[in-house]
């Protein structure tokens, strides 16, 4: 099995490392993934710039590829051709800091994952919940190879991804595995002015830690309980109950023209 993996905390960052010694058990493992941190840069692609995959060497002494590009352009360059073999599945990870709710929305980590079930083939992204320096990715490593050969086996449908979030404990004290929904996580932005010594105006978004609604069967429920969350993700972001809503809303017969004159009239 050749898997491909990248990340959004940068080609040097430990997780990637964890991430790859776990997966070498099972599979061939590729590396290619943003020369520098990414972080919150969702699912943007590069389109204004030559893209770069440099090889460079990682700290276990072999090969992976550091591009100038996003999550979801290391994806793309993965399977597009920056490495020869056909790859059978794409792993976005491990993540420090967790991915839950609304994050998702921002996230780089999800996003690649997202470009790997683009191309139609099995993807997760996994994510370890929390931000400390010091972080044990063993446990997360252990479930990322048992889900990479379940998905390896089984049939995910197209355009689902898996987003996992292992809470930050020993072994010991990780309850099990949960497969959840996403759940709601907000951030409460605020917006800090300053000035410069120049005497122009800058931002900083800033904000208190986001704020969890802990409903059951949810991803952020989940980890907060020490649950190991498993979510099936779709690309379709629909909201289908809303539909017959909105159509209830006339939209048929809003006029576009200024006598008020429905498009349907004519
Ligand atoms: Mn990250």
């Amino acid at each position: 099995m050749n898997i491909l993996i990248t990340n959004d905390d940068g080609i040097h960052a430990e997780g990637i490392l964890a991430l790859k010694n776990a997966l070498e058990s099972i599979g061939r493992v590729f590396v290619v993934a943003p020369d520098r941190p990414r972080s919150a840069c969702g699912h943007s692609i590069t389109l204004h710039k030559p893209l770069r995959a440099e090889p460079v060497k990682l700290a276990d002494g072999s090969i992976g590829f550091a591009s100038n590009g996003t999550p979801s352009d290391c994806v793309s360059l993965g399977l597009l051709g920056v490495i020869d073999e056909k790859i059978d599945v794409v792993v976005s990870g491990i993540n420090r800091g967790p991915n839950l709710g609304w994050d998702l929305t921002y996230s780089g980590t999800v996003s690649a994952a997202m470009e790997g079930a683009i191309s139609g083939l099995p993807s997760l992204a996994i994510s370890i919940a929390t931000y400390d320096l010091e972080v044990d990715y063993s446990v997360a490593g252990v479930i990322a190879c048992k889900l990479v050969q379940m998905l390896a086996n089984q049939n995910l449908p197209k355009g689902t991804l898996l987003n996992v979030n292992v809470p930050a404990l020993p072994a010991s004290e990780i309850k099990g595995v949960a497969v959840t929904r996403q759940g709601k996580r907000e951030y409460i932005n605020k917006l800090d002015k300053r000035t410069d010594p120049s005497g122009r105006s800058y931002y900083w978004f800033g904000g208190d830690a986001p704020v969890d609604t802990l409903t059951e069967g949810t991803d952020v429920k989940a980890v907060s309980e020490g649950w190991i969350s498993v979510t099936p993700v779709h690309i379709d972001l629909t909201d289908y109950q809303t539909i017959s809503l909105i159509e209830s809303w006339g939209l048929q017969d809003i006029g576009l023209i200024d006598s008020g004159e429905s498009l349907n009239d004519k």
